[in-house]
């Protein structure tokens, strides 16, 4: 028999060698190829291996970053059984209902807003929001905020996206109320909104001006502030010691509106805590006309997403802060974090500082405790089957304890000394 396009035997032999990667088939034969054609059939294991460590998997966090962009911002506990949910069906009329409108709205309440609509992230909520007020109009917005927020994320591009026009007020360091009244007033101008942007992941500092965010809400044009982080509330009642004191100046969605602004944007996964979410929040009106734009139902996230931020908007109701990761470990006392390290019989015990991170926050440290041990090790823990992903500082591996769930302190120890030894 003559099968010239027949599976050269060894091939399959030797992807049947490493089934027990738990890769498919496909993907088996396709890494014992690629190990022949690198001229190392032993390494078809290693191949196969590096495929399963690209894949999406849990990770430790002991960077001490709290929201780190790599490893997804907020850690979410969230996971679904096998079930069907009532996402577009009103139990109680037995007709079809919104998928969005119990989770908004409870978002809505969470930070004072009449109405809150919920996208896929704060890119998409500043698209739709610009899309839906502004689409042909002008959108004022000040020189000193034309930025890029990580990822690519560029006002001057979102804006032209959304079909907005950008009029660009002021100077990088200083723009004044009367420069946006000024532009606002302009008969040659058809302002849509006035957009303001939080300095999330920089600062202007020396001589510089802005103006507050009621100055701006005055103006005769509907205020829409993106801040980004997520702040639900500036007096934090979730919290039992009310704001820690690194929060700083960060801008706050319920005194933001509370302040006179039509709508603020922020991410569901900042200081939310929540999943990967664009929220959208403020006057009921103009919410409605972000949600009528064609691009709303492009941009809407699916159950998953709904449901794990109905559970973060309900801790936020309970004034729960213990029930949301984030703002459980950033409020973890050094005293519970010491005793934790205590335990551990590994490396040395070092005083540290962990970060908001997530581009919020920038040049904030807050006090933490770690392990070091000697040297860069961060290779051999992020090779660990549940990697570890730590921080070298001064010839020295930190692990930031802050970062790592109690769950997880013995495998780290085990990890550490397996390290020393
Ligand atoms: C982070 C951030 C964004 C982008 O948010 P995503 O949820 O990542 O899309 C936009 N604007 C500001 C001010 C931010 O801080």
């Amino acid at each position: 028999m003559n099968r010239p396009e027949s599976r050269p035997p060894s091939v399959d032999k030797l992807a049947r060698s490493i089934a027990d990667t738990g890769l498919p088939h496909p993907m088996l034969v396709e890494a014992a190829r690629q190990a022949i054609a690198d001229g190392a059939p032993e390494k078809a294991r290693e191949v196969a291996t590096a495929t399963l460590r690209r894949m999406l998997g849990p990770v430790i966090n002991a960077t001490g970053t709290l929201l780190h962009t790599n490893l997804g911002r907020a850690p979410l506990a969230w996971s679904q059984p096998e079930q069907y949910t009532n996402l577009e069906l009103d139990l109680t009329t037995g007709e079809r209902g919104s998928r969005m409108a119990t989770a908004a709205a409870l978002v809505a309440r969470a930070c004072g807003a009449e109405a809150a609509l919920i996208v896929n992230n704060c890119a998409a909520a500043v698209l739709l929001a610009l899309g839906g007020l502004a689409e042909g109009k002008d959108v004022v917005v000040s020189r000193g905020e034309l930025v890029e927020i990580g990822g690519g994320f560029r006002i001057p591009e979102v804006m032209a996206r959304s079909g907005a026009r950008l009029v660009e007020v002021g100077t990088t360091n200083r723009t004044r109320v009367s420069d946006y009244r000024q532009a606002v007033d302009d008969p040659a101008h058809d302002v849509g909104v006035v957009l303001q942007v939080h300095q999330s992941n920089y600062r202007i500092v020396g001589f510089t001006e802005a103006p507050t965010t009621s100055e701006l809400a005055a103006l005769a044009a509907p205020l829409v502030a993106d801040i980004g982080s997520g702040l639900l509330d500036s007096r934090c009642p979730w919290l039992p010691g009310g704001p820690p004191g690194w929060l700083d100046a960060e801008p706050a969605a319920r005194q933001t509106l509370a302040a006179g602004a039509g709508l603020v944007m922020f991410s569901g996964d900042k200081l939310m805590g929540g999943p990967q979410a664009g929220i959208i929040a403020g006057d009921a009106e103009l919410v409605a006309r972000c949600a009528r734009h064609p691009l709303a139902r492009a941009l809407r996230p699916g159950a998953l997403v709904i449901a794990a931020l109905q559970a973060t908007a309900l801790a936020y109701l309970a004034e729960d802060g213990q029930a949301i990761p984030f703002w459980r470990m950033a409020t973890l006392s050094l005293e519970e974090l010491r005793s934790r390290a205590d335990r551990y019989g590994a490396g040395a015990i070092i005083d540290t500082e962990s970060t908001p991170g997530g581009g919020t926050l920038p040049g904030v440290a807050i006090p933490s405790i770690g392990i070091a041990v000697n040297g860069d090790q961060r290779q051999l823990l992020r090779e660990l089957s549940r990697p570890i992903i730590a921080r070298v500082d001064h010839d020295q591996t930190v692990i930031d304890l802050r970062t790592v769930h109690p769950d997880d302190d013995d495998y780290v120890a085990e990890a550490l000394r397996s390290l020393t030894n």
